[in-house]
């Protein structure tokens, strides 16, 4: 269960390398995760596979089996896009039904079809009725999910499906996304740019750059033991190991203690505190060098001692 990716080049007019010779085994029972910089190629790879994108060198392959000349409409890929590109003119439940119709599947069946993926995607049945246009940003991405499953394609491409959510819709999308994708055993391939999503969903996150991948892994192993320092600002927050310049923690790993009452290595200068919901965050200042920690009680007085266990020193080669 297997999409690869073999050399795969996508040169652009204007000497754009957008992918550079990209090699990836990605499992099509899983949810993976790409992140990358804006402009890292992230777009031009999901087109790729897709097969809305041509390539210039290298091979695709789904399951040993050539993907590299099938064409997008005959391809066992849906694409999510930003703008979920329904259709204004049909009805929601004709919307999802849509590529079932043109399969050849009766109306009604691929109604009922249609009326069951929006039931699991938490839709009331009301609103196979209506029109995209009237549609909330969080309903029509859940409309869109609805018609990527339909047909039961072997992967399912999104790109930033999120981005336009707020907080707590993005929250509960992320949720169902989970749910589907273990659900319907479909290959999830996710861009996105916040670690949360990677660390929640993904089962495997590639790191790209300047069109090459540059590290992959499970989230867990990218967040604790990441081998760039890119992965590991895409996975979560750094802080440097205070006295150094060439050594990070995450920031929950720096401990804050009491001055007088626990010792820890050293001490530094409180500039600010700020509950950031689960957690503190306090702001530190030692000999001039910025910190940042995440910790359950915060700091009482101006200073604080700092400890930290050298097995979560994180340091990167240059
Ligand atoms: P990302 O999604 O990671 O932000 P893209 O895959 O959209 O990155 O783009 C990768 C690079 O290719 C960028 O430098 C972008 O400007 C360039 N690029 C993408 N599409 C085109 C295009 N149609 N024509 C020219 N350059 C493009
Ligand atoms: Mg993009």
């Amino acid at each position: 269960m297997t999409l690869r990716l073999s050399a795969v080049t996508r040169r652009f007019a204007g000497g754009t390398v957008a992918l550079d010779a990209v090699e990836l085994e990605l499992p099509t029972d899983a949810y993976v995760c790409v992140m990358g910089p804006s402009g890292s190629g992230k777009t031009t790879l999901l087109r790729i596979v897709a097969g809305l994108e041509p390539l210039d060198e290298g091979t695709l392959s789904l399951d040993g089996e050539p993907l590299t000349r099938v064409p997008a409409e005959r391809r066992p890929v849906h694409t999510v896009f930003q703008d979920h590109a329904l259709f204004p003119h049909l009805d929601v439940l004709d919307n999802v039904a849509f590529a079932a119709r043109i399969a050849g599947e009766p109306r009604e069946r691929a109604r009922a079809e249609a009326a069951a993926l929006l039931e699991e995607l938490g839709l009331p049945p009301q609103l196979g009725a209506r029109r995209p246009a009237t549609l909330s940003g969080g309903e029509a991405q859940r409309v869109a999910l609805a018609r990527a499953l339909v047909r039961h394609p072997r992967v399912v491409l999104l790109d930033e499906p999120l981005a336009a959510l707020d907080r707590g819709r993005r929250a509960e999308l992320r949720r169902m996304l989970h749910r589907l994708q273990r659900r319907h055993g479909v290959g999830f391939i996710h861009v996105t740019h916040d670690p949360q999503d990677a660390l929640a969903l993904a089962d495997h996150v590639v790191v790209l750059a300047g069109g090459r991948v540059r590290e992959q892994g499970p989230p867990a192993e990218l967040y604790r033991r990441p081998r760039t320092m890119l992965g590991a600002r895409l996975l979560g927050e750094l802080t440097p190991v205070p006295g150094r310049c060439d050594a990070w923690l995450r920031p929950e790993r720096l401990r804050v203690l009491e001055p007088g009452v626990e010792r820890g290595r050293m001490t530094a200068r409180v500039i600010r505190v700020a509950l950031l919901g689960p957690q503190w965050e306090v702001e530190l200042e030692l000999d001039g060098q910025p910190g940042l920690a995440w910790c359950d009680r915060p700091p009482q007085g101006e200073r604080c001692d700092l400890d930290w266990d050298p097995d979560d020193v994180l340091s990167f080669p240059s």
